[in-house]
């Protein structure tokens, strides 16, 4: 296996290129599923290396493997391709050409290296044993690309053993740019949406006594979820129910006839996720109709929560110290509440999600994801190359069939 110096210099050395194909992806953004300009551009880069692709695995993805010379093990690296409905107000020469769309979140950077680390393994087949499988996933913003991707077999033929995928900016704060965030477990939380529909009988705002009035309801509803939270999570296990949209009532002195409510819930541990949602049903249908009402619940479980494993994480780590310095690890000790479709392959896969910082307060740039100002320190991306490529021909090498 190449030494770690000989494969940093090598991303190092496609520094230039990274920026351009991140630079042309983010001209282009699209959202969702539906991304033909992005794919065609993704395809066509591969197919020039000389990768065999399989292109519309769910709808936009791609699926390239690097087959070496040698029999052995597939480790799978990911990178989201989509962008968000956000009209980009930053000025770069390469600003996004299709109005009211923009790589506000750094998807486009994450194809770009991915593509560099695709030229690394290339050029490096001879030296490693088994397959490298590139996924290039749609969707991840929404409605997620992750989960139909799954459904149609990419972890299988051949399957993929690990997995590893990165995520750029400043999801996780105060990390300089170029240091890379690893984390041991839960690391980001899952995804789940309600629906609530109090439903009470409406009728005259002076003469409640022949009304069933479901905003009083809903008021000691909202108070007794939150206990949910207070009362029955371990406190040391974080949980989030936010009530995000609450509707009900057309005019002052009439009590309506329903109530409805929409928010999420947000935690790191899968069985926590769902006992909340059967409580909240519970609670739910008590109140309503201990109170004369009546109710009707959804519980839409989105995202599992993200979880690394430690095997894969701990290789990771050692690779970026090896690459760049042990100062430039930095160990995330503290989960994001955030979401990332990235936990369904985590799911299924021992793998990991490793984050590189591109803000440098110093030149300007301070990436807030998803804001139409968001902005990268370009600079950093050959070491997300290098991690991607060099994680893979590590693991591949210490996974070797003896
Ligand atoms: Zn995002
Ligand atoms: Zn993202």
């Amino acid at each position: 296996m190449s030494n770690f110096a000989q494969l940093a210099s090598g991303a190092q050395a496609l520094q230039d290129q990274i920026v351009r194909w991140r630079r042309s992806l983010h001209e282009i953004p699209e959202l969702g599923l539906d991304l033909p300009k992005t794919s065609a551009f993704v395809a066509e880069q591969l197919t020039d290396m000389g990768i065999d692709i399989q292109t519309g695995i769910a709808q936009s993805g791609i699926v390239g493997l690097i087959g070496s010379a040698n029999d052995g093990p597939t480790f799978a690296l990911r990178a989201d391709m989509d962008a968000l409905p956000v009209s980009e107000k930053t000025n770069v020469p390469y600003a996004s050409k299709h109005p009211g769309r923009m790589h506000a979140c750094g998807h486009d950077a994450h194809m770009a290296m991915l593509l560099g680390a695709a030229k690394l393994l290339v050029d490096h087949s001879q030296e490693f044993y088994g397959n490298v499988k590139l996924v290039f996933q749609p969707g991840e913003e929404s409605p997620g690309g992750a989960a139909p991707m799954i459904a149609q077999g990419i972890l299988d033929n051949p399957k993929v053993d690990a997995i590893l995928g990165l995520h750029i900016g400043a999801i996780f704060k105060n990390m300089p740019a170029g240091t890379i965030g690893v984390g041991y477990g839960p690391l980001m939380a899952s995804l789940d949406r309600f629906y609530i529909k109090v439903i009470g009988r409406g009728g005259h705002g002076a003469m409640p006594d022949t009304t069933v009035d479901p905003i009083v309801i809903t008021s000691v509803l909202i108070g007794a979820l939150q206990q949910l939270v207070s009362r029955e999570q371990k406190p040391t296990q974080p949980m989030v129910l936010t009530i995000g949209r609450i509707q009900g009532g057309t005019a002052y002195n009439v009590i309506p006839g329903f109530v409805e409510l929409e928010g999420t819930v947000r935690t790191t541990c899968q069985k926590a996720r769902e006992r909340i949602s059967r409580r909240m049903e519970e609670i739910v249908g008590s109140i309503t109709a201990g109170l004369q009402g009546a109710h009707e619940f959804r519980y839409d479980f989105g995202y599992p929560p993200l979880i690394t494993d430690k095997a894969v994480t701990k290789l990771v780590e050692d690779t970026i110290c090896k690459l760049f310095g042990l100062e430039k690890v930095v160990q995330i000790t503290e989960p994001s509440m955030g979401s990332e479709d990235m936990a369904y392959y985590l799911e299924r896969v021992p793998g990991t999600f490793i984050f590189l910082s591109a803000a440098n307060p110093a030149k300007g740039i301070m990436p807030l994801h998803h804001s139409p100002k968001f902005q990268l320190d370009e600079d950093v991306f050959w070491k997300g190359s290098a991690v991607l490529a060099a994680s893979a021909m590590g693991w591949l090498h210490k996974n070797r069939v003896k």
